[in-house]
């Protein structure tokens, strides 16, 4: 039978996944780190300390509250809502595919709008779910006749939408995501990944009107403005429904005890997590400055990191001059609606600094 293989042989991969290209970030030994969006700092030393203290306490001969009740009735309490919406993965990644191994699969749509975040897509695909792909406006924004054409044509089961979008950085308008909402058949996803940086958040649509979000799905993630990509914890905020249907699909004891412990005392740490952002926005500010009198093309940025195109040179040949200098940036230049653009994270001051150099001296 196709596929299957002789005794003592590999058998293929599913035939869908054999066209499937990972999802890789493109890593090379450099210095400086600007690629992969995580925050520049690290976490509060007392948070560090508090995690410490709390892991000597670990039982660790048992498996973790399989539930996470404390860590989300604790992310319950910081949104306001019933611990029955909270559902926590590994990651927002992890909370991506289990709605996508809950809703999605075969004969089954979600639909996304390039440029975009690429891991939507390539999870519906790894999921064996269909994907309609719409576009954006050159500014990035959201095409609301192009939403409303691709959701009647394809009538998703899941929409996603990423905002602030990664790579462009942008955040969609309150009232254009509540048009969209407006306009989905199944579930709206909304992934907030640098929700923290951006001037609105779609809880705030939910909060206003309850009764007609009940298909919203906000998706957050502790690995951006939490300095803590290095502990994998993301989650989503949702109709009880929407948690119980990931909860059927996720793995039993999938979110150890530390990464519980992690979440649950970060959120003691609203304040400093505040003043990180603001530390990050002002860096932003002065790049965009800087990059304004350069010979590339740039967004206004809702989140940290920035896109730009270089316009005198090819991006892969800026790329290469910054790894030249030590300096590793994303090179988004053959994604969807991205020709030529490269993508930089938000860093230290000293890093910063570095990366400007080092593109004036390539743009010279
Ligand atoms: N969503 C978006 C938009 C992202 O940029 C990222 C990280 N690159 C994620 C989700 C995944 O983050 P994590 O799995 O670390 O929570």
């Amino acid at each position: 039978m196709a596929g299957l293989a002789r005794p003592g042989g590999l058998p293929a991969v599913r035939p869908d996944l054999s066209a499937l290209v990972g999802y890789h970030s493109a890593q090379a030994d450099a210095e400086v780190r600007l690629n992969t969006n995580e925050s520049p700092l690290p976490p509060p030393t007392a948070w560090q300390e508090a995690l410490a203290a709390a892991v000597s306490e670990v039982d660790f001969r048992r498996y973790p509250d399989r539930s996470a009740t404390r860590l989300r009735q604790a992310l319950a309490d910081s949104h306001g809502v019933g611990i029955d919406h909270v559902f926590c993965a590994n990651g927002s990644n992890e909370v991506l595919q289990c709605l996508l191994l809950a809703y999605g699969g075969p004969e089954r749509t979600v639909a996304l709008f390039e440029p975009t975040y690429m891991l939507h897509g390539h999870i519906a695909r790894v999921t064996g779910t269909q994907v309609a792909a719409g576009g954006r406006r050159d500014d990035f924004a959201l095409d609301l006749d192009e939403v409303a054409r691709v959701v009647a044509d394809a009538d998703p089961v899941v929409t996603f939408l990423c905002s602030p979008n990664n790579p462009t950085g942008r955040a969609d308008r309150l009232d254009e995501i509540a048009t969209v909402a407006g306009l989905v058949p199944g579930l709206l996803v909304i992934d907030e990944a640098y929700g923290q940086f951006a001037p609105s958040s779609a809880f705030e649509l939910c909060r206003a009107d309850p009764d007609g979000t009940r298909h919203v799905v906000v998706v957050r993630t502790f690995s951006k403005t939490w300095s803590m990509a290095g502990a994998r914890l993301g989650y989503l905020v949702a109709d009880p429904e929407v948690v119980a249907a990931c909860e059927l699909v996720v793995l039993p004891y999938h979110l150890d005890a530390v990464t519980q412990l992690a979440g649950r005392l970060a959120l003691d740490y609203v304040d400093e997590m505040d003043a990180r952002v603001a530390a990050i926005a002002e860096e932003r500010g002065r790049i965009a400055g800087t990059l304004a009198g350069l010979q590339v093309e740039t967004w206004p940025s809702d989140a940290n990191f920035l896109l730009f195109r270089p316009t005198a040179r090819p991006a892969a040949t800026v790329w290469s001059d910054l790894v030249s200098a030590g300096v590793l940036v994303r090179d988004c230049s053959t994604w969807p609606g991205l020709s030529g653009c490269l993508r930089v994270t938000v860093g230290l001051p000293a890093e910063n600094d570095r990366f400007l150099a080092a593109l004036t001296e390539s743009l010279r």
